[in-house]
């Protein structure tokens, strides 16, 4: 027997899907990083990123390059959350570039790379309004100007991040805006800065909408690679497999019950339930999965199937005219936080078909 629950990971469909966006972007003049966060570092998805054609990887934790490094990866992995200053040493020795908003963060690399005697390569993110990283545009040139100053550390770039807290999207304006940013440090500083990373999969639609995309030179691509997702509405980007990844739990307790809950109703594990209607009794079936392993919300079942609730060893479906028996599996398409949690999980084993 195979065991449950696990993820079940096909390496050919996130190979072709990487070889698509990085062809598609090359003819833009657009670099792609494979970003593994929601793999764990998973170092089998980083090499096939790296066969289908991505020149960096990137990661937002330490501890996931640290796993690629340990298994052999030699490519260059940049850490894209900012670099917490408890962690410089491990990023200055693992991580090629980092991505950086405080000058603080910057001078603590610039001490922990002198003291490993290497050197440590910065991108500034700019804030372009969706409000989570970046530093004010009107203060990038002054902390370009000090990370020059410091030794050891290397100005690269400068990149922007969108959709990701507050849904901005990429366009022309906040797009054009970065662009005549790295113009206007090119021309200050007398340099001509390697990266112009313009941000994740939500720049795709961006891109492939014709725009000129002026000094962007780099994407950032973790969902649409691993999910064939556009990000900015979830609807499949074309020609991409969006079921590269598929997680399989077994039933644990198959049952006729009523769909209403008897007695008073208080809070559940994880909240109020939402009210249900009465379907008179419905063939109910429990799986040995939960929030614990993965996000309920984020899960698709197959046709004919519906889920109930979660909590967090359990997930509880109505199977409808489904006759299943514990012992039995079923599986499901996953949305990205579903993805994450469950790479994440300890208790999910990962099945990787052979590439
Ligand atoms: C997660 C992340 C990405 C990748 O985003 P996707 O939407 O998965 O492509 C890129 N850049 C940063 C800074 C991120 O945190």
């Amino acid at each position: 027997m195979m065991r449950a629950p696990r993820l079940e990971i096909d390496l050919r469909k996130i190979h072709h899907n990487t070889g698509i966006l990085v062809e598609r972007l090359a003819r833009h003049g657009i670099s792609v990083s494979g970003i593994t966060k929601a793999t764990l570092g998973s170092p089998d998805i980083a090499r096939v990123l790296l066969n289908a054609g991505v020149k960096t990887l990137g990661d937002s934790r330490i501890e996931n390059i640290e796993t690629m490094r340990k298994a052999g990866v030699s490519t260059p992995i940049w850490l894209i959350r900012s670099p917490m200053i408890s962690q410089v040493d491990p990023v200055v020795t693992h991580a090629d570039i980092s991505f950086n908003t405080e000058l603080d963060v910057i001078k603590a690399l610039s001490a922990a790379a002198q003291k490993a005697g290497r050197t440590h390569g910065i991108v500034l993110m700019v804030e372009l309004g969706d409000l989570r990283e970046g530093i004010m545009p009107e203060d990038v040139e002054s902390i370009v100007r000090a990370t020059l100053d410091l030794p050891n550390v290397d100005f690269k770039g400068i990149g922007a991040n969108l959709a990701c807290r507050s849904g901005v999207s990429p366009d022309a304006k906040n797009m054009g805006e970065l662009s005549a940013l790295a113009n206007s440090l090119d021309a200050t500083f007398n340099f001509e800065m390697d990266i112009v990373s313009g941000g994740n999969s939500a720049n795709l639609e961006w891109v492939f909408s014709g725009a000129d995309t002026g000094r962007i030179n780099n994407l950032r691509l973790g969902e649409s690679i691993l999910l064939g997702l556009n990000p900015l509405n979830r609807e499949p980007i074309d020609g991409l497999h969006i079921d590269a990844f598929k997680l399989v739990a077994e039933v644990i307790e198959s049952k006729l019950k009523p769909s209403q809950p008897r007695g008073e109703i208080k809070q559940a594990a994880f909240g109020t339930p939402p009210p249900i209607t009465n379907q008179g009794n419905i063939s109910q079936v429990l799986l040995a999965v939960g929030e614990q392993d993965t996000d309920s919300d984020g899960l698709i079942p197959p046709l004919g199937f519906e889920i109930l609730g979660a909590s967090s060893d359990h997930l509880i479906l109505n199977a409808g005219d489904n006759r299943l028996s514990a012992g039995d599996e079923i599986a499901f398409q996953l949305n990205y936080s579903a993805l994450l949690r469950a790479m994440t999980s300890p208790f999910v084993a990962k099945i990787y078909s052979i590439q």
